[in-house]
């Protein structure tokens, strides 16, 4: 699937004062780009947009054909859950549910994928052995894991259904360099099988050299900010 982004622009409400403007930003399907930035300038806000939790002032916002900043909530939801995997930077697990709960979840607001996962108990339990997750762990709590296997388990919940884009914000700014390496093979080796896209968002460009291509907050985007 293609991701392509015209001239957005997108304002903080409030006394933030923080705007933001991406001219062009596109991935390509089957293609990982890694997007590089200082704290502060724009990357989350970016990725955001990019999954329509947050909705542009103006331009477009083009995932695999369709300018979500067209639709209505519901719709953005949808499209959002049938077409990105979305690893967040604390891997944002749920408290309360099992790993196998949690890997679950994305396929509850979206039949397509849901329909690709197959029985979809059977397909968390092969990401699982994938990724090196022992199977009993499946019926333990997501947060009695360990930092690195929560890690893989919001991996897997990235990838359940192979949703055709995933998008991952610093999810390897907690991990030593050895577990950040083990993360990208994870995280590679399923891309590569499915040819899904990927783009990824990090300040350490020594991460660069494993993505097809390579960008910068700061040849991408303009930002602003009020005098404080
Ligand atoms: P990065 O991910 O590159 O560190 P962010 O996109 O998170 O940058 O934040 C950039 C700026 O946007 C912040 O410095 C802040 O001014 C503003 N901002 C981010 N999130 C919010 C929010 N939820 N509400 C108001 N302003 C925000
Ligand atoms: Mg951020």
């Amino acid at each position: 699937m293609t991701l392509k982004i015209a001239d957005v622009a997108y304002r903080w409400p409030g006394r933030a004062a923080f705007s933001l403007t991406v001219p062009h930003l596109s991935v390509a399907t089957g293609e990982s780009v890694l997007l590089l930035g200082e704290s502060g300038s724009g990357k989350s806000t970016l990725l955001s947009l990019i999954c329509g939790t947050i909705l542009p002032d103006q331009g477009k916002v083009d995932i695999a054909g369709t300018d979500i900043t067209t639709l209505s909530g519901g719709a953005r939801d949808k499209v959002r859950a049938e077409q990105i995997g979305v690893i967040f930077q604390q891997f944002n697990l749920l408290p309360f549910g099992s790993v196998m709960d949690n890997i679950l979840l994305p396929l509850r607001f979206a039949p397509v994928r849901r329909k690709r996962a197959g029985d979809a108990t059977v397909e968390a339990s092969r990401l699982c052995a994938a990724l090196s997750l022992p199977l009993g762990v499946t019926r333990a709590k997501a947060t009695a894991l360990s930092v690195g296997q929560q890690q893989r388990v919001a991996v897997a919940r990235a990838l359940i259904g192979q949703p055709p884009l995933i998008i991952a914000d610093e999810p390897t700014s907690a991990l030593d360099a050895n577990s950040q390496a083990a993360f990208l093979d994870l995280l590679f080796g399923q891309t590569t099988t499915h040819n899904t896209s990927l783009l990824m968002v990090s300040h350490d460009r020594r991460l660069g050299e494993r993505f097809d291509r390579v960008i910068r907050m700061e040849d991408i985007a303009q930002i602003e900010r009020a005098a404080a």
